[in-house]
């Protein structure tokens, strides 16, 4: 019997993406949805290729083994629900892939329960949104290396491509796949956190939304370029179909998140890694929930607005500056985690898929690429000669930018810390001494001498 290439489990916004993405590139799919109706209806548009499965049993049975399911549900409890009713039913050898945006640790547990019934399961990332997922995303698959080959040619195949080579690729053992996800979202709160403050100096420097649209699309055209810094420019130019208005000021001060951002921040701490742009783009979208509390202090430092503001070229270099540090945190966290976990994690590949498909697709990558293809275990991407050459030469600009924004009361809460940890790299001294000496004197914490070996206690005062 001719049985189908694939099953698809979860046929919401990007399940059903994802199905379509493989039935256009060949493949066929048994479908399944909690409601029957979304199953129904892609059967309904692609009868040749798809099939509507009512029961997890009819999808399993629609499958050859070794099956290849994708599930495409909430994180959480819904992963577990699906697996819990569907493996008992699975064979060995089977391998299910989790596309949805799970927590690393939780992938790395349910790796562990399915490797002891012979099942293959993969935590994969999946970034570029509903589009990238019809038209080509980058995926990022973590789990048991020798089963990677069974799910390969489908993900490889629907993945977004750059220079031939597609935006996929093997990331790691257990949860690595959905970790290089999860920092991948960390990078993306950073960048468009650090996009909506150029906006912002833009805007009280006096330019409208067109001006601040038009010098975007001319930065797009400079190392800066990415998918962010385009949409930035699509956005400014729309308007309000329900006033006069730009759309842009009709949208409320308040930005959502799905966790992703908060996880990255706190997996930092907990690695004891300084992701400080990272952590701070989550807590600027928190600052700009707390409405009550905005409002109650408002004006107390007014905005002082500056017809014609800062330069433009000023604030472009210092962004240009300012997201390199950026990435280099989130890569920074990867060759962390990946000495810390053994991951072995490919930083040139992890760039590599990241240059089409996804979100954070942006011209950087190459030169990120060309730092890990010249140094493989760089742990620290400002190290390297092309962006250590960028700091020196941007850090003035990034600087003058801050200073700009404190004299007028415009907060750029990352602007400000990338311009706080390269002044942090650089000085001399961080009044650490101080810190050590104060637990020292309250809890006996000892410290280290300058002039000599091993940790001693001081008797304070006496
Ligand atoms: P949707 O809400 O559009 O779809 C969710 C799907 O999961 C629906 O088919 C729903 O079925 C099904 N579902 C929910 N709970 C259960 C359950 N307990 N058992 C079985 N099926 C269930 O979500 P998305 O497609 O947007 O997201 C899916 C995953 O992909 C999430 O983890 C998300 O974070 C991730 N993701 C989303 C991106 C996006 O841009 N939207 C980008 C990258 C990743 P029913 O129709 O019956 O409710």
């Amino acid at each position: 019997m001719n049985r189908q290439d694939i099953g698809v489990i979860g046929l919401g916004v990007m399940g059903r993406s994802l199905a379509v993405n493989l039935m256009n590139h060949g493949f066929t799919v048994a479908g399944y949805n909690r409601r029957r109706e979304p199953a129904q209806a892609l059967a309904r548009e692609y009868p040749e290729k798809c099939i509507a499965c009512a029961t997890y049993q009819e999808l399993v049975s629609q499958l050859n083994a070794p099956r290849v399911i994708l599930m495409m549900v909430p994180a959480g409890a819904a992963v577990d629900d699906v697996i819990r009713e569907l493996v008992p039913l699975l064979e060995k050898g089977d391998a299910l892939i989790d596309g949805g945006n799970s927590f690393y640790e939780d992938t790395a547990r349910r790796q562990q329960e399915l490797a002891a019934r012979g099942i293959d399961f993969f935590g994969t990332g999946v970034s570029g949104g509903e589009e990238g997922a019809l038209k080509g995303p980058s995926i990022m698959p973590g789990g048991p290396r020798e089963g990677y080959a069974k799910i390969q040619r489908f993900l490889e195949t629907i993945a977004a491509s750059k220079g031939g080579m597609p935006c996929c690729t093997y990331i790691g053992p257990e949860g690595a796949g959905h970790y290089v996800k999860m920092v991948h979202n960390g990078i993306e709160y950073a960048d468009m956190q650090l996009l909506s403050e150029c906006y912002l100096i833009l805007a009280e420097g006096g330019r409208s939304n067109a001006a601040i649209a038009d010098l975007f699309e001319k930065w797009n055209r400079t190392e800066v370029e990415s998918f962010l810094v385009k949409i930035s420019a699509d956005i400014l130019r729309e308007k309000d179909d329900q006033s006069e208005n730009d759309l842009i000021d009709m949208i409320r001060d308040a930005a959502g998140n799905k966790g992703t951002g908060r996880w990255t921040s706190i997996e930092a701490l907990k690695q004891e890694y300084n992701a400080s742009l990272l952590t701070a783009a989550y807590q600027a979208r928190v600052m700009s929930n707390q409405t009550e509390l905005r409002r109650k202090f408002h004006g107390v430092l007014p905005v002082c607005t500056d017809e014609g503001g800062l330069d433009a070229e000023t604030i472009r270099r210092a962004y240009s500056l300012a997201k390199v540090i950026a990435y280099a945190q989130g890569f920074g966290l990867y060759h962390d985690a990946s000495e810390r976990n053994g991951w072995h994690l490919d930083l040139k590949a992890i760039a590599s898929i990241f240059r089409a498909g996804c979100i954070i697709q942006a011209r950087l990558l190459q030169d990120i690429m060309n730092a890990y293809e010249a140094e493989p275990e760089l742990a620290n991407l400002l190290e390297a000669k092309q962006f250590s050459t960028l700091l020196q030469e941007n850090i003035g600009d990034l600087k003058k930018t801050v200073l700009w924004a404190l004299a007028h009361n415009v907060p750029l809460p990352l602007f400000t810390n990338a311009l706080i940890y390269v002044s942090q790299l650089s000085a001399d001294s961080l009044g650490a001494n101080m810190i050590q000496a104060q637990r020292d004197y309250f809890g006996a914490h000892t410290f280290e001498r300058i002039d000599g070996e091993g940790h001693v206690h001081h008797e304070w005062g006496k």
